[in-house]
């Protein structure tokens, strides 16, 4: 799924805004749908930041790399310094809370494939549904967060949200940043059936979208095998990082639950990223 896509270039170019890909045809960019690998920009990151902005990067490189587009946090989340810890920190909206079984899952995940401690602290926010622009999703992430990014630790912004990427109900989650995802609940519930449970879905989405802060697929390496009609995915049905998983398609092109796990590539990519 995922189409959705807001593409935000990095900070310094030109913001475009994107496009909503149709899924299946090969879009991009925000990595959150199925869109791509889409950059997301940082919410008034970049030349805006001027003079303090440098000295700020220079003072801590985990802050600087969360500003930018999905995969440039992902060697700070993998690799044991500067960030010995990484915090899946689950922001969320009344009714629209994570499922446990979905946020245990994607811990442990993320602590086998970094070796780090992941804590995942839960920050309960006001507000409902609206059709959400990425620039609303980076700024409420902005705004709630109780994290520091940087200072030891590096930090994965999870919203769980009611309402709708941008009107596109297809959209269940997205990747909007380098340190910030949205899962929409109402999406997830709606897209329910016989053969795939909400918090199976929730889990499948959550994972997608937190497979693109982490880099997949060929956002950080460049090994070729992401799908050429859906860059930022893999080819493979059997991983999570398949491309129609964030968008309410995989129920049309899976004929079963959608996985919800990285397969071996991506376990392999991940360890490469963590070595490089
Ligand atoms: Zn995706």
């Amino acid at each position: 799924m995922s189409v959705g896509s807001d593409i935000t270039t990095v900070p310094g170019r030109s913001t475009t805004t994107a496009s909503t890909a149709p899924v299946g045809s090969g879009a991009r960019p925000a990595v959150g749908g199925s869109g791509a690998g889409a950059r997301g920009g940082g919410s008034g990151g970049g030349s805006s930041g001027s003079g303090a902005g440098t000295s700020a990067s220079a003072a801590n490189p985990v802050a600087t790399h969360a500003t930018g587009g999905p995969g440039d946090l992902a060697q700070d989340l993998l690799r044991p310094q500067p960030a010995p810890k990484d915090i899946l920190e689950l922001i969320f909206q009344s009714d629209a809370a994570p499922d446990t079984r979905a946020v245990d899952h994607v811990r442990n995940t993320l602590a086998s494939v970094s070796g780090k401690s992941v804590s995942t602290p839960r920050v309960a926010i006001n507000g409902g549904a609206q059709n959400w622009t990425a620039g609303q999703l980076r700024q409420l992430a902005d705004d709630a967060t109780a994290q520091k990014q940087g200072g030891g630790q590096a930090v994965i912004h999870l919203l769980y949200l009611h309402g709708t990427y941008g009107g596109d109900t297809s959209v269940l989650g997205i990747t909007v940043r380098a340190d910030v995802v949205a899962v929409f609940q109402d999406q997830v519930v709606n897209s329910e059936s016989p053969v795939a449970s909400a918090a199976t879905i929730e889990d499948a989405v959550t994972m997608h979208e937190v497979g693109h802060v982490l880099g997949l697929v060929d956002l950080v390496l460049h090994t070729g095998r992401a799908d050429p009609d859906h860059p930022g995915h893999s080819r493979n049905k059997g991983s999570v990082m398949y491309w129609a998983i964030d968008s309410d398609l995989f129920s049309q092109v899976l004929s079963g639950p959608p996985p919800v796990d990285f397969d071996n590539a991506d376990l392999a990519d991940l360890a490469a990223i963590r070595r490089s």
